[in-house]
């Protein structure tokens, strides 16, 4: 399996003929199966999941993850 490149993560937009490119690639090496969407609602990336147990959420935990978190935090207070 070869590594894949550290700029995995792509704009879900239907007019972005990159989008594509990534998902035929992924789906040849079976790496497909990693590829997530961010769970940030207002974000809409693509994204590889390299974490272990594949269970991340976020495009990028300093990003989003941070804001998501920090939003969740904000919510809770009221
Ligand atoms: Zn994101």
């Amino acid at each position: 399996m070869t590594t894949p490149p550290s700029t995995t993560r792509a704009r879900c937009s239907p007019t972005e003929p990159g989008a594509v490119q990534i998902s035929v690639r992924t789906a040849a090496d079976g790496s497909w199966q990693r590829m997530k969407s961010c769970g940030a609602p207002d974000c809409g990336w693509v994204f590889y999941d390299h974490s272990k147990p594949h269970h991340a959420r976020w495009c990028s935990t300093a990003g989003c993850g941070n804001r998501m978190k920090t939003r969740a935090y904000r919510d809770r207070k009221g």
